[in-house]
Parts: structure tokens; C-alpha cells; sequence
């Protein structure tokens, strides 16, 4: 897997393979399971509940990852209501701390949090009961800014800890210590000091992120050495996935689907913009939706006020940056709906698991164009994606335009085209990228489940040629032109600009407009040449013009790379030997057959154009 960081040594062990944690047999047992009942009135334990409990209150460091809604905060609410002293959790959103007091008071257990923007004297009064001999509080919610700003706070955990009464410590959503994550927090890597300060007190990190590149940021960050590590499959049987090709129709097509199968069901559309939230939203509610959207300009009661109509269905359908979503645990979501390549494997997975949380088949859409890609990574260059909820105080452009994580953010986007378009051509492509991911997106993805013919080639030629040409005719043009003029095209532009590619006009004449355009669009993924985007206006469009990357070209021209291709069988070898395009002509309104209704699977027809 090559892009897991190899410089990390860690070692852990699968909690879930031992069989030992499962036990009923360990001296708090009963209290356990009387109190899962009684306080928080669940039946029974969901998977690894129990496991995960036994291992932290053996007072192990243990790491957990467990889908969204798996209910990773009974594994530390529980320990904290058997365990003598307070129980710090850090967490990274002031809602989503005021969401788990309210709970807590709800069932009579005393909790409270700290965080910057609460009145000096509040903070006071909390640090003050801390102080006390009998400390009324079983857990103390703390955003990561404080315990990196605070030496106020973390005094009163030395002292805490001192007095034996500081019980354990858990990080939530332990994935923003990591860059490859999708809501990086700079504050998040900074927690390392509580292992370093309290190396007696356990540690239990949770997550629904699961990649290894994260993980294994996460465990080095924090400093959990030694720690257990619980996962668990992260296949929800129940959500199906589909990419569609993107085209000047997929508001329509949208509508479309939603009445088709969602009519008056709940969904989120993720957006790439705040803009493209407002139109999306407009244009839905122009068909007849119930729809708002939501995103990080706008003020904070607003975006209240949105979600809330949302849970309490007065609002169906949410157009959304990815600010929101943490957090949110409305068990009938029924579809989500990406109008964007999402910029991380790790986003769209947790975007996408918000859907169907009551285990009711749900749809998951995805809208891919290439030029989204090319968007997408424009953004990120800028910094102007909308990186997620943590609004103010979080440096965002700051973060997203300095080098390392800049690189990190392109690559994690890169990742996701990858996949998306990867799994698309399941058999096109034998390469294991990301293994959890391809179990995840095999069994429900639409587009793996169809057996396609392909045809391997050797296209290393008509590579040659289109970076030769790409070098005539200047470097200062789109791939759109560069296509048609490698196919001959007369149009008045070309013809203009002909004599500065005499030779190459037309060389691609024998070959279907969707191969040259895959070979093109694959020596952009292989960095040979080069989108380099000019500029952008108002409605974030861009246009780019491609280059050549002289070193990486040179391999192609020495004879030292090969280029072969998998063509899909919907770019088909005709009679006269010619390939031909079969456009890849998916909407949701022409399906053959559709589904019926209880199958909310909206398949397309043909394959996606799976080159980036
Ligand atoms: P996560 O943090 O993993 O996303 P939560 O801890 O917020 O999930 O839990 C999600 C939901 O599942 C909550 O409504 C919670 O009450 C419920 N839940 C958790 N554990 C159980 C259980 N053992 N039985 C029934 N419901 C549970
Ligand atoms: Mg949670």
C-alpha cells in the first residue's frame, strides 16, 4: 500500500481476535451490564462494546474503530459510571459536547466542559469543583485548544491525578490528529502530552475512520505505544453506493431520483461550495423539495435553526458543505448525494455513513466529472474548501496552503478520484489501493457488481503523441483542444491555430474520442502532464491548460515506460476494426428497467468513463 507512511514502527495488538475481552467473567461484569440497562436503557451491548469496556477498565490504552452510530460513547460512559474519579474527554466540537451533557444530565450523571469562549468566571466555578476533595463531576468535556492553551487545566489534572481521581482519558474522533484524516486539527496533535504527563492513566481513542495511514497517525501522535486496537467491518449492508457521470443535467437527474425513490425522505446533498449549496437548494425547492441549505458562512443560530427543522422532518433534504454532519444522528437519513467528488476517501466514507443509520436501505450517489477533479484540487491549492465545521479560530487557509499539508490534501483527493473511479473498473484494475475500502465498495457499489469485458492495450503510441503535441502546439492550451485536434477536428479554432501542429492534426483520426481522452486523462493521473489551472471565477469554474512534466515524459519517450491501458467494453472494437465510443450516457430517468421502489439502487446503465 503505498501510501501509508513506512517510517512508522508501532506496535499493537487486535483486540478483537482475543477472545479473553469478550469475557463475562472480570469483577465488574455485573455492575456492567445492570447498568447498561438501567441508565442507559440499552438491552444489550452492540459489537465490541463489551470489549472495548474490559480492556479499558484493565486499564489498557486502547484504540477503537467503529462506524459512525456503532456507539462508541457508551465504551467510556460506562467505565466512567463503574470507576471512581472524572473521566476527561476531549472532543472537538462545543455542539457535539453540549449534545453529550444534555445527555449525561439526562440520566442523572453529573458532567461539565470547558471550553475558550465560555465566561471566565463559568470556567472558574468548574476548575473550582474539580479542586474539591469530592468532586461532584464524572466527566470533564474539554475541547483540544484547551488542553494545548490551557496550563490553567492542565495543573488541575495533575492535580486531579495526584488525588488518584483522574480516571481515564478519551480523545473522540481521534482521527482529526491526522492529516490524512478529513477534519484535521492542528490542536489534535498536541494531545500527545497526556501520555507523557499521565502515563498510568489508560487511554481510549475512537474513531470511525479507518484507514491505516490515520490509525496509525493517530497511535504514534497520542503516544499509545502498546495499545489494543478494536475495528470492526465497516460494510453497512444496507447502503448502496452508485457513482453517475456528472453532466449539465444532474439537477435533473437528481429531482428525478429523489421522487423516483426518496419522495419526501430525508437526504443530504454534499456540495463542493457554498454557492453550490444555495443554487442546489434553490433549484430543488424550484422542483417542488422541501430543501435548505447549510454551510460554514453562514451564522451560527441560522445553521441551528436549519438542523433542527431537518431532525423534526419539517426540512427533507439538506444542500451541505461538508461542514455539516459531525455529530449528526438522525437515524432515517435515506439518501446522501455527493453533486461533488468528495476531497477524501476517509470524508466520503463518513459523509456517506450518515445515511441509513436505522439499517434501512439507503442510497449513496455519487457525482463524478473530471472536472470536479480538477476543481476540487484547484480548491485545495487555494485553500478554499470548505475543510470543515470548525469555523473560527481554526487557521484553515493557513493550514490547507502550507506544503506538506497542502501535498497531503491533493494526495488525499487523488485517493478518492482513485477509488472511485478504480472501483468502477473493479476488473480494469488489479492494484489493491486501500483494502478496506475495496471490500466496502465492492459488494454494494452498482458498478462493480456488473462483469465487464475489457480489452487491454498497449496505448504508449497515442500517449507519445498527445504529450508531443501538447509540446507543439505551445503548452497553452486545454485538453479539450488538444483532443480535437489530435482527431483532426476543422473547426475554426483549430484551423487557427493548425500550422503549430501540422504534423499531429488528425494522428488520432483512426481512434474513438473516448480513447484518446482516457490515454490523455491518464498521463494526467500519472503526472506526465500537467493541468495547470488558470483561473477561476465567480461560480468557482476553472480553466486549465495542460503541460508537460519533462522528467516524467522523458521515461515515456526513452523507451523505459510503457502505457497500457484497460479499456471498458463500452469503448468497443467495431467491425472496421475501429474503436468506438459508446458515451457513457447514464441518467437515472433512462433506465431500462427501474427498480422498484423498495430498492432505492438506481444503477446506471453503462459504466462510468472511468479514466480521471
Ligand atoms: P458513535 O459515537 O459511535 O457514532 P454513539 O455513541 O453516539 O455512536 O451512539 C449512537 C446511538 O446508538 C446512540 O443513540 C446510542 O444511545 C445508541 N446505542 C449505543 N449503544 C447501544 C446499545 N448497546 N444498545 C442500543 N443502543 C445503543
Ligand atoms: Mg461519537
Amino acid at each position: 500500500e503505498p501510501y501509508i507512511p513506512k517510517y512508522l514502527e508501532v506496535k499493537y495488538t487486535e483486540g478483537s481476535n482475543d477472545k479473553k475481552w469478550s469475557s463475562r467473567d472480570f469483577p465488574w461484569t455485573k455492575k456492567l451490564e445492570a447498568d447498561n440497562k438501567k441508565v442507559f436503557g440499552n438491552p444489550s451491548f452492540r459489537p465490541n462494546q463489551r470489549e472495548v469496556i474490559n480492556a479499558t477498565m484493565s486499564g489498557c490504552d486502547v484504540f477503537v474503530l467503529m462506524p459512525t452510530g456503532g456507539g462508541k460513547s457508551l465504551t467510556y460512559q460506562l467505565p466512567a459510571l463503574i470507576c471512581p474519579g472524572i473521566t476527561l474527554v476531549i472532543s472537538p466540537l462545543v455542539s457535539l459536547i453540549q449534545d453529550q451533557i444534555m445527555h449525561l444530565l439526562q440520566v442523572n450523571i453529573p458532567a461539565a466542559y470547558l471550553s475558550s469562549n465560555m465566561e471566565w468566571t463559568e470556567q472558574q466555578e468548574i476548575l473550582r469543583e474539580l479542586n474539591s476533595d469530592v468532586c461532584k463531576y464524572k466527566f470533564l468535556y474539554v475541547t483540544p485548544e484547551k488542553v494545548a492553551k490551557s496550563d490553567v487545566l492542565l495543573r488541575h489534572l495533575e492535580s486531579l491525578h495526584t488525588r488518584e481521581s483522574l480516571a481515564r482519558i478519551v480523545i473522540d474522533e481521534a482521527h482529526c490528529v491526522s492529516q490524512w484524516g478529513h477534519d484535521f486539527r492542528p490542536d489534535y496533535q498536541g494531545l500527545g502530552i497526556l501520555k507523557q504527563k499521565f502515563p498510568t492513566v489508560p487511554v481510549l481513542a475512537l474513531t470511525a475512520t479507518a484507514t491505516m495511514s490515520v490509525k496509525e497517525d493517530v497511535v504514534q501522535a497520542l503516544g499509545l505505544a502498546n495499545c489494543i486496537i478494536f475495528r470492526q467491518s465497516f460494510n453497512r449492508p444496507n447502503l448502496r453506493y452508485s457513482v453517475i457521470p456528472k453532466t449539465k443535467k444532474c439537477l435533473e437527474d437528481i429531482d428525478n431520483f429523489i421522487k423516483k425513490f426518496h419522495f419526501d425522505q430525508c437526504g443530504i446533498i454534499y456540495c463542493l461550495s457554498r454557492m453550490d449549496c444555495e443554487r442546489v437548494a434553490e433549484k430543488l425547492q424550484e422542483y417542488g423539495h422541501k430543501a435548505a441549505f447549510y454551510h460554514g458562512s453562514m451564522e451560527g443560530a441560522q445553521r441551528a435553526n436549519i438542523q433542527k427543522q431537518w431532525s423534526k422532518d419539517e426540512i427533507n433534504i439538506i444542500c451541505a458543505t461538508v461542514a455539516f454532519g459531525m455529530g449528526i444522528n438522525k437515524p432515517d437519513v435515506r439518501f446522501v448525494i455527493h453533486h461533488s467528488l468528495p476531497k477524501s476517501i476517509e470524508g466520503y466514507h463518513q459523509e456517506c455513513g450518515r445515511a441509513g443509520r436505522d439499517g434501512l436501505p439507503s442510497s449513496c450517489v455519487l457525482y463524478y466529472s473530471y472536472s470536479d477533479y480538477i476543481r476540487v484540487k484547484h480548491m485545495i491549492s487555494q485553500g478554499t474548501v470548505d475543510q470543515n465545521s470548525f469555523g473560527s479560530g481554526y487557521g484553515r487557509s493557513n493550514v490547507a496552503t502550507s506544503g506538506r499539508i497542502l501535498e497531503t490534501n491533493v494526495e488525499n483527493l487523488l485517493r478518492m478520484a482513485w477509488i472511485v473511479l478504480k472501483c468502477l473498473r473493479s476488473l480494469l484494475c488489479n492494484v489493491s489501493m486501500l483494502k478496506s475500502f475495496n471490500t466496502f465498495f465492492r459488494k454494494t457499489c452498482d458498478n462493480c457488481s456488473k462483469i465487464q469485458k475489457c480489452i487491454e492495450k498497449d496505448v504508449t503510441e497515442v500517449a507519445k503523441q498527445l504529450v508531443e503535441l501538447v509540446k507543439m502546439t505551445g503548452q497553452k492550451f486545454s485538453s479539450a483542444h488538444v483532443l480535437e485536434v489530435y482527431r483532426g477536428s476543422l473547426s475554426q479554432y483549430v484551423k487557427k491555430h493548425r500550422h503549430e501542429s501540422l504534423r499531429l492534426h488528425g494522428a488520432g483520426k483512426h481512434l474513438a474520442k473516448g480513447e484518446a481522452s482516457r490515454v490523455l486523462r491518464h498521463l494526467v493521473t500519472e503526472d506526465i502532464l500537467v493541468e495547470d489551472v488558470k483561473k477561476s471565477d465567480l461560480y468557482g469554474s476553472v480553466s486549465s491548460v495542460l503541460k508537460v512534466n519533462e522528467s516524467k515524459a522523458y521515461n515515456l519517450f526513452s523507451g523505459a515506460q510503457t502505457m497500457r491501458l484497460r479499456l471498458p467494453s463500452s469503448v468497443t472494437q467495431s467491425k472496421l476494426g475501429k474503436f468506438e465510443a459508446t458515451p457513457a450516457k447514464v441518467s437515472l430517468t433512462s433506465g431500462k428497467q427501474s427498480p422498484p421502489r423498495t430498492d432505492p439502487s438506481a444503477a446506471p446503465q453503462s459504466p462510468v468513463d472511468t479514466n480521471l
